[in-house]
């Protein structure tokens, strides 16, 4: 049998992956030995950006009843006293969503799972596992071992490999990667609170160098707890329930001060040496790695799902592109060197995050509490701390020569999300194509622009978005593209930037832009 696309693993990447694929209508197999999701919550935090992903999926409205919102998170200091408490709710979310919300992995993936079989053109295969692979340049050949320890064999034009930290795929494909070298072990647990009690939501981040520990709610009753291994630790009984309990007596009365130190459930205990590890390369010939095959981070920025998802996005419409003949097969080695870029910078920030909180030494962990004191009145300071990064795409489809400006290569601000044009949001209203929006319409500007030859090439997708625009209600864009000095730009399917022209010969530079966005795609 021969598909478009075979994705190998049925995580939570693999899913997204099989539902973005699945809605462009490729004959897609999904591989993945395990008969059943697994049932424990790993990830438990989305970013904003994730949340504009699963719009443009159309699976916001599903997304919103299983999420909910942090609001912030206190740092306390080894006396239980608050060193800093940082807001994470903005009044204008650059996203328009939260930008740090919760929910529970497991009901995410079923989610996903009841949307991907809705497509007819996906193979769904459990049971299934890849034991070989063969990479080449024109066609993947692959054998599978079925339920009845069968060999079977299937070929495809492109691989997706969302396989796991443990990539199967990577490692067949010889694909080394760059650690970080920034292992720490922690006990991670997730607690059911007793219905009876009603439990304080707020999270905390307990900065004492003799248990670094973290309590984050997640949502209904279950919480997050995270305990830093120290060196005098018994490896053997760490995990056991009557050790955990005792890791989190001292600060169980934070969630709720009746809580009999007893009561609760542990739904589940696990010790973890997080790891900073980076593939050298996202892909071989027609096989692209995603998800933790690709890269792993420890978990502090609630990060790892969420770039993932971030790849597959970005893959999507590459290879989509390339699929239907209307890019160049040359924009697939962008994969690699845009997302890596980007979780690169991921890594590095969770482990700045890590080392702040997980500190246990006491002269450091002194310092540090001088600095977040210090910190909480100048905001700037805070900034490692925060999960808002300014994620830019570096190199890659960009244009970084003609007309440089500090936004090319990041995503456009979102409009509130009160505000529907046609009764849709503004990345709906956008499209999963390239653009132009112009701001500044001295002189018609927006009709020149629409004449140009080159720009047929955006067909009907170039847009007027001014002062009076509706999608201008809340000055959003028109401040950033003030700030920026921007009189039109182009935009991404992903909506990124690719470039942006100042007011001066707007025409004329959208012209040359658009020159050289089309020597890049097609
Ligand atoms: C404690 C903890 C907390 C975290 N918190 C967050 C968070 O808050 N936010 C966030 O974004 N991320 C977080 N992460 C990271 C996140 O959980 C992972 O990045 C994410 O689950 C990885 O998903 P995946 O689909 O890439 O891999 P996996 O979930 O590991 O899925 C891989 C799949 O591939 C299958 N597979 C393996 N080998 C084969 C084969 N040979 N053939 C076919 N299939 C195969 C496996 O069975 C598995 O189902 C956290 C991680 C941990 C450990």
């Amino acid at each position: 049998m021969h598909y478009d696309i075979a994705i190998i693993g049925y995580g939570p990447v693999g899913a997204v992956t099989a539902n973005l694929f699945g809605q462009k209508g490729f004959s897609t197999i999904v591989i993945e030995p395990k008969e059943e999701i697994w049932d424990i919550p790993r990830a438990v935090h989305f970013d904003g950006q994730t949340q504009r992903i699963f719009q443009s999926m159309g699976f916001m409205d599903e997304i919103s009843k299983i999420i909910h919102p942090m609001e912030g998170i206190n740092f306390l200091n080894n006396k239980g006293k608050s060193i800093v408490n940082i807001n994470l709710k903005l009044d204008e979310p650059i996203n328009g969503y939260d930008e740090s919300v919760f929910f529970n992995q497991p009901i995410f993936e079923r989610f996903l799972r009841s949307e991907a079989i809705k497509h007819k053109n996906i193979d769904i295969k459990l049971g299934y596992k890849l034991t070989d692979i063969e990479a080449r340049q024109s066609i993947n050949n692959l054998i599978l071992l079925n339920t009845n320890n069968e060999e079977e064999y299937v070929t495809c034009d492109y691989v997706l490999a969302c396989d796991g930290a443990n990539s199967f795929v990577r490692k067949a494909l010889n694909i080394e990667s760059f650690d970080y070298k920034c292992d720490q072990d922690w006990v991670v647990v997730d607690y059911q609170v007793d219905d009876k009690y009603k439990i304080n939501t707020d999270r905390y981040q307990i900065c004492d160098y003799k248990r670094p520990t973290t309590i984050v709610p997640i949502t209904g009753q279950h919480v997050r707890w995270e305990f830093k291994v120290n060196s005098d630790d018994n490896l053997e009984t760490l995990e056991d329930e009557k050790n955990i309990r005792k890791m989190m007596q001292p600060h169980l009365w934070r969630l709720n001060p009746e809580i009999p130190l007893h009561s609760g459930k542990l739904l589940r205990s696990s010790a973890y040496t997080f790891h900073g590890l980076l593939a050298n390369n996202f892909r071989f010939n027609n096989c692209y790695l995603l998800g933790d095959a690709a890269h792993q981070m420890p978990p502090f920025l609630g990060q790892g799902l969420c770039q993932g998802i971030k790849d597959s996005y970005n893959l999507c419409w590459k290879l989509s592109g390339v699929i239907n003949n209307t890019f160049n097969k040359k924009i697939l080695d962008t994969y690699t060197v845009e997302r890596k870029g980007i979780v690169d910078f991921v890594i590095k920030g969770a482990m700045k995050q890590g080392d702040i909180i997980g500190s246990q030494d006491w002269f450091t962990a002194t310092l540090r509490d001088i600095y977040l004191n210090i910190a909480s009145y100048i905001p700037r300071l805070l900034r490692p701390l925060k999960f808002q990064k300014p994620w830019k795409i570096k190199n890659g489809i960009i244009d970084k020569e003609l007309f440089p400006n500090d936004v090319n290569g990041v995503i456009i601000p979102h409009p509130s999300l009160n505000i529907k044009v046609e009764n849709k949001l503004f990345d709906q209203f956008l499209g999963n194509n390239f653009g132009i929006l112009v701001f500044d319409n001295t002189n018609n500007i927006y009709d020149e622009i629409k004449k140009l030859d080159s720009s047929k090439i955006f067909k009907d997708h170039i847009y007027l978005i001014d002062e009076d625009h509706e999608f201008n209600k809340d000055k959003k864009i028109s401040r950033w593209s003030t700030e920026n000095n921007i009189a039109a730009t182009i935009y991404r399917p992903d909506q990124h930037i690719y470039g942006c022209v100042g007011h001066e010969n707007v025409v004329n530079d959208i012209d040359k832009l658009t020159h050289k966005l089309i020597d890049e795609l097609i």
